[in-house]
């Protein structure tokens, strides 16, 4: 309810009693919204000293180390902001205008923001902003058109795919029947003249494509016409390039697959995932004995299916990254981050080193490092680089004769240095330190192995000088 009436004007109830009204600074004990919010931090170092040194020293080690996780990303401080807002308090159940709970105008228009956003972001038909992360939004996705039982053709886990692609040791393949597709022996792509063979052999109800270690562009047309010929949905699970796919840097699965999933972090968001549909998003399907459009299962297998309330902070802070990622700076980056793993696969390459499929059509680059030294592992190298402040992942290549503890190779990825503002005579500068490590480091033994101090501190001071150069974004 509204009313017309000044603050400080009286207010008559309708039991005849008066009551002053105020101005806003007074209704809320003096204390504005930007007042609530501002020093954060500050009221953190009182009430938890422990917990503000540990979030300062991380502030320091990702300024004074080179971070090359491929799977990660740095959002900008207006995310932030919205993760560590009041909107974290709000409960609500259920999807914008049906809530279970009271109190939801505010987060309803919140979520309708960011569904907007995604839809425009991805040029989509259908969006779902709720999943708690990248695996809950192929949880949703699984639960949504499977039942117990039911077959699934995905990417082999230690071939590049990610466990909820129905690995033995995920929920995804624990209840659905999974058959795993492999990359070819000899170029590592993905063949799909044998995908479409196997499809058609298996007849899976789901086939899923998109990677966690996968350097290549992936063909989402030719995925979705297996998927027809074979009688099967398509999930295309973009997390690793969904920043490159807004920006047009990789071709887009979104009118390919029924459905497209991605965390929503790798891109440069906040923690969450996301589900968007394209042309099929209205399908009328059935799903045991219920038959409705397929946006609408999976409404339900988010809520109440697999999830409760929503994070709404979340929400909100995918609403401000998807707005960044319309504007011209997003764009040009994702450009800039392929140009940069391109980088440094060029000077990898003229240093003697082996790339995964010889090179990188996105922002990520596998190295084998088992064929660069005999006996040199991945975990090896992750842990001396680590050590010498460069910040990899070790990894298990396809066919990789190495335990998977060891791994022969490692992946480096280039958004966080690009999103600091490093360009390729950086990448070249990371190159020669990365090469110097890999080849001083003393072998002992599969995961053991010895650094000379002396050099290790020189390499780390010389990471540091060249961070202090790009000061966190
Ligand atoms: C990282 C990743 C996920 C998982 O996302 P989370 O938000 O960490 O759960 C899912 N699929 C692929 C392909 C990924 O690389």
């Amino acid at each position: 309810m509204t009313t017309n009436r000044n603050v400080g004007e009286p207010l008559k109830t309708p039991n005849g009693r008066v009551c002053e009204l105020v101005d806003e600074e007074t209704a809320s004990g003096g204390q504005s919204s930007r007042q609530y919010h501002n020093g954060i931090l500050e009221t953190l170092e009182e009430a938890d000293y422990e917990v503000y040194t540990l979030i300062t020293k991380e502030y320091q080690r990702r300024q004074d180390t080179i971070q090359l996780v491929a799977a990660e990303n740095q959002c900008s401080t207006a995310v932030l902001a919205a993760l560590g807002s009041i909107i974290q308090n709000k409960t609500a159940e259920g999807f914008p205008g049906s809530r279970l709970h009271g109190g939801c105008n505010v987060v309803d228009e919140i979520e309708r923001l960011a569904i907007t956003r995604a839809k425009e972001a991805f040029n989509a038909k259908y969006a779902n902003v709720q999943p708690h992360s990248g695996t809950a939004a192929n949880q949703i996705v699984l639960t949504a058109v499977l039942q117990s039982g039911d077959k699934i053709l995905s990417l082999a886990s230690d071939h590049g795919g990610h466990f909820s692609h129905g690995a033995k040791i995920s929920f995804s393949g624990k209840f659905f029947n999974v058959e795993n597709y492999l990359v070819n022996q000899e170029t590592f792509l993905l063949d799909y003249d044998s995908i479409k063979e196997q499809a058609l052999r298996i007849k899976p109800k789901l086939i899923i494509c998109g990677a966690s270690v996968y350097p290549r562009k992936i063909d989402f047309k030719i995925f979705r016409d297996i998927a027809d010929v074979a009688g099967a949905y398509l999930l295309a699970d973009i997390s690793h390039i969904s920043g490159l796919v807004i920006a047009g840097a990789h071709p887009s699965p979104v009118d390919y697959a029924h459905f497209t999933t991605t965390s929503t972090y790798k891109p440069g968001g906040p923690r969450g995932g996301l589900i968007v549909m394209g042309k099929d998003y209205n399908q009328q399907i059935s799903v045991g004995t219920k038959s409705a459009p397929l946006w609408e299962h999976i409404q339900n297998s988010t809520f109440p299916g697999t999830q409760g309330t929503p994070y709404l902070n979340n929400i909100a802070a995918k609403a401000v990254f998807l707005k960044e990622t319309i504007s011209d700076e997003y764009k040009t980056r994702q450009f800039k981050i392929i140009e940069n793993a391109k980088s440094l696969v060029g000077s990898l390459l003229n240093l003697g080193h082996t790339i995964l499929t010889n090179g990188t059509d996105n922002h990520m680059v596998v190295v084998n490092v088992a064929n660069l030294r005999e006996g040199l592992t991945g975990i090896i190298s992750q842990r001396c680089l680590e050590q010498c402040g460069i910040i990899v992942d070790k990894v298990s290549l396809p066919y990789d004769k190495n335990d998977p503890a060891a791994g022969s190779g490692i992946r480096i990825g280039t958004p966080i240095v690009t999103k600091n503002g490093m360009g390729t005579k950086e990448m070249e500068n990371i190159t020669a330190l990365m090469d110097a490590v890999l080849r001083k480091l003393e072998i002992i033994s599969e995961s053991e192995y010895k650094i000379d101090e002396s050099f290790r501190s020189e390499i780390a001071e010389n990471i540091k000088q060249l961070c202090s150069r790009f000061p966190l974004r």
